[in-house]
């Protein structure tokens, strides 16, 4: 393998906001990374990698380049259209538990609130109020708007008349991969669109 023409800028991918690729700016021409599924390793943070890891693993041979930016990469001895898609060779299994996070619970309740489907000003409720010894667990809270959040107070769902749309659960990682489909991240380069829209699309 030749040297590669790095004067691209490397960088943290996460924080850019992926639209038009930027070469002044950092973390251009970010990579979509597949599991041997075709579905996206990650929806949040959606699995990116830089142009540099993926080319890496491009000649590593641990990936299969499913698609391209039109930006070349050239060497004495080489040249290579950047890819934007790519796919693990080998399928990766991911059974993790998924953290218990303000974002993962907000993910689970798609968004709103679990009393009224609002989706402004979201915040937490113990379903079981904490002075009745409910725990800050997934089956105990719910994603609750502020002014149900303020109105339930310290009741039980019963006393205050207020029952979630669900039953909180505690989600599995393909759980919450079926939710992140469902809000997928803002600002995607075309060629990503098939793999993040894809179920989406066949639903029209
Ligand atoms: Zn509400």
């Amino acid at each position: 393998m030749g040297r590669i023409d790095t004067s691209l800028p490397a960088g943290p991918i996460m924080t850019n906001p992926i639209g038009e690729p930027d070469a002044a700016g950092s973390g251009a021409y970010p990579c979509l990374i597949l599991n041997a599924d075709y579905q996206p390793l990650s929806y949040y943070p959606l699995s990116l990698w830089s142009w540099q890891d993926t080319i890496k693993a491009v000649f590593l041979e641990r990936v299969n380049v499913v698609d391209h930016y039109s930006h070349v990469v050239r060497s004495p001895s080489f040249e290579m259209q950047l890819p934007s898609v790519v796919s693990l060779k080998d399928y990766v299994v991911q059974n993790r538990n998924p953290a218990f996070t303000r974002f993962n619970l907000f993910l689970r309740d798609g968004f709103e609130c679990v009393y009224c489907a609002s989706s402004e000003d979201l915040t937490f409720d113990h379903l079981i109020p904490r002075r009745l010894g409910g725990k800050t667990t997934w089956k105990n809270i719910v994603a609750a708007c502020s002014k149900c959040n303020l109105k339930k107070g310290g009741r039980l769902p019963k006393d205050a008349k207020m029952f979630p749309a669900r039953k909180p659960y505690e989600p599995n990682m393909h759980q919450l991969q079926a939710q992140g489909r469902r809000f997928p991240p803002n600002h995607l380069h075309e060629s990503w669109l098939d793999y993040l829209y894809w179920d989406v699309e066949l639903e029209r």
